[in-house]
């Protein structure tokens, strides 16, 4: 028993003894000064695990140091990876903990971000730094908030960490912290409340020293929340003086000079700088290399210093370029690597340059597409090389309207180039037998290549979806043989590009026809950023001079973007028509020949076989024997 009371006794002292060193007067320190003295980097979040040292990223001391003015109600920092943002909101937390402890909403784009944050972040810091490993203590939530919230306490605050979709739960806990990651990940909605930032700053209303940090990696103009929260801050760009002219500049990619070479390896491009990435000084012309821009003086730079005093936001904007653990030869190779890529190269502008990503939708221009054309050469009797060299395989795809068909023969590469070898149109009702047999001219032509030989149409996909459905479906189902298939449409996200076809009924007659389900969506999206790729290679779309390639068939070719919109629950991309680019059957005939191919799913390396071998009858590549459902007994 005295045993057990002791152990109580003690127990007791340890609580209280936390609890009074909560009430301690803070030392008078700033964030950078603290974790110059206290903070240790731990070995599993860091190349260089030991001592925090400011001097390493001198660019943060400014962002850390706002933390802790009294002028300051919120600190943004727009940045990429790699830059020690991070590291820069656990310096503001320790602070909070050890100095100046109030309860933190830490908030992550979802729950499991947040429960990654806390184990592989929040939990080796505090282990790794005497001063915070003595205060901070896991506790559990009860009831409801227990799935939702992540808690640590320490003397005279709390941490607790939650995903942005559920930040609602903590509706009733006032916060006098709010730190907020990637926010740009963000839900656009916590449930059915609102913006999950509002919410939480409505924690902070009864708290007049309150304070915000809004963090970061920038995503695509116009729907990124950190570009808001920056434009209302003082907009400050870490510039770095030119050694050869004293001008202040902040270093821009578009300003960085290299050379470089491409190599295939085995298919696939491989690049190599020949000269050292060098920087374009904009005022006085002169190049600087990066290590002597490097030694140059760098400073904060505000463009809106008066938002100090009118919002009390101080905002920050850096790039890769200013990161000891970035070179900029790997900046440029990571950008050379990803440029034909649309979706590498956001990351690149994301996370390296620290740049908004532009949906370039809309910069192809038609002009630009109509500039793009190209020969496709003459075959050794004069007449025209109907089908380049690379174009293995063939699909048409066919769009039904009232008065007519309207047709696109396509030429398939490996690694998804693509030819555009001829856009038509046949007059004439679908229900007619004529405008049915002009079709057939179309899909039993036999493409020529240079040299003679050539193939037919694999697969021709024909939508089903207009006025004249029953007529579509009975003229493909007579034309099984040759793999003219019909095809409905389904807009929508998440809706795979081809899947299993059903067979249906044909009116008034006991015969069923296959129809295969199309996800345009998918295709579209695969089009749009085919169409971005900028050079000759894997995605590449070529198209000829003439052949019903003109003006209109481009802007109907371009005649949906993606935008983003809001909605109760998040945000959901959807494709939308352009003003002025009101025909869209170039658009369709495009998606529903790439859709052929997929249905199709060649060998590749049978055809290439073939197309190297000796043989010169025109032939239809062999399928491959086994992957996607298809209609079983027709192929
Ligand atoms: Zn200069």
């Amino acid at each position: 028993m005295a045993r057990s009371d002791e152990q109580r006794l003690a127990d007791l002292q340890a609580t209280y003894s936390r609890a009074v060193r909560g009430f301690l007067p803070p030392e008078g320190l700033t964030v950078s000064e603290w974790a110059d003295r206290y903070r240790r980097l731990s070995p599993e979040s860091s190349a260089e695990a030991g001592p925090w040292r400011t001097s390493r990223t001198p660019y943060l001391k400014e962002p850390m140091d706002a933390f802790t003015d009294p002028r300051v109600r919120k600190v943004v920092i727009v940045a990429g990876s790699q830059i020690g943002k991070t590291e820069c909101e656990l310096n503001c937390l320790a602070y909070i903990m050890d100095q100046d402890p109030g309860t933190v909403l830490f908030i992550q784009p979802t729950l499991e971000d947040a429960k990654k944050f806390s184990r592989l972040r929040v939990e080796p810091m505090v282990r790794d730094c005497p001063r915070l490993r003595r205060k901070v203590h896991d506790t559990e939530r009860g009831g409801k908030q227990a799935k939702t919230v992540l808690q640590k306490s320490f003397p005279g605050g709390m941490l607790m960490m939650v995903g942005s979709n559920a930040a609602s739960a903590l509706a009733s806990t006032p916060a006098r912290y709010i730190i907020g990651d990637e926010r740009d990940r963000w839900a656009l909605s916590a449930g059915r409340e609102g913006d999950p930032w509002r919410l939480a700053e409505a924690r902070q209303t009864t708290f007049y020293n309150a304070k915000a940090i809004e963090v970061s990696t920038p995503t695509v103009k116009g729907a990124s929340n950190i570009e808001t929260a920056y434009a209302s801050g003082t907009q400050e760009r870490w510039v770095t003086r030119c050694p050869e002219c004293g001008e202040w500049h902040d270093i821009q990619f578009d300003d960085i000079r290299f050379k470089y070479e491409t190599d295939r390896v085995n298919g696939r491009k491989v690049h190599r700088l020949t000269s050292e990435p060098e920087w374009l000084c904009p005022s006085c012309g002169c190049l600087v290399s990066e290590r002597r821009m490097r030694e140059a003086p760098s400073r904060w730079r505000a463009d809106n210093p008066g938002a100090l005093a009118q919002t009390r936001v101080r905002s920050f904007w850096l790039n890769a370029f200013c990161s000891p653990w970035t070179s900029w030869s790997r900046i440029c190779l990571d950008f050379l690597d990803a440029k034909d890529d649309p979706q590498r190269l956001q990351v690149v502008y994301n996370t390296l340059f620290g740049r908004l990503w532009e949906d370039r939708g809309d910069l192809v221009s038609d002009d630009e597409m109509m500039a793009r054309r190209e020969d496709y050469g003459t075959r050794p009797d004069g007449t025209p090389v109907e089908l380049p060299d690379g174009a293995l395989v063939v699909t048409v795809g066919v769009d039904v309207q009232d008065t007519r068909l309207e047709y696109e023969v396509v030429g398939h590469g490996r690694w998804g180039e693509t030819w555009g070898i001829e856009k038509g149109v046949i007059m004439g009702r679908p229900d007619t037998d004529e405008v049915w047999e002009r079709l057939d001219g179309v899909t039993s032509h036999v493409w020529r290549y240079r040299d003679g030989r050539g193939v037919r149409a694999s697969v021709t996909c024909v939508d089903s979806g207009g006025h004249y459905t029953q007529e579509v479906y009975e003229r493909c189902r007579a034309r099984q043989a040759s793999r003219v298939f019909a095809i409905k449409g389904k807009g929508g996200e998440g809706i795979p590009y081809v899947s299993v076809p059903t067979q249906v009924p044909i009116r008034d007659k006991r015969i069923k026809c296959w129809l295969y389900t199309i996800g345009v969506d998918a295709g579209k999206a695969q089009i749009m950023s085919s169409l971005k790729v900028q050079e000759p290679g894997p995605k590449y779309c070529h198209f000829p001079r003439g052949r019903g390639y003109d003006e209109g068939y481009f802007a109907g070719l371009l005649s949906e973007r993606l935008v983003l919109s809001k909605t109760g629950t998040g945000s959901r991309w959807r494709w939308e028509k352009i003003p002025g680019h009101e025909r869209n059957e170039a658009l369709d005939c495009r998606n529903y020949a790439l859709a052929a191919l997929e249905m199709l799913n060649p060998d590749w390396d049978a055809i290439e076989r073939s197309r190297s071998g000796a043989d010169r009858a025109p032939s239809r590549p062999k399928r491959q024997r086994r992957r996607r459902d298809r209609a079983p007994d027709e192929w």
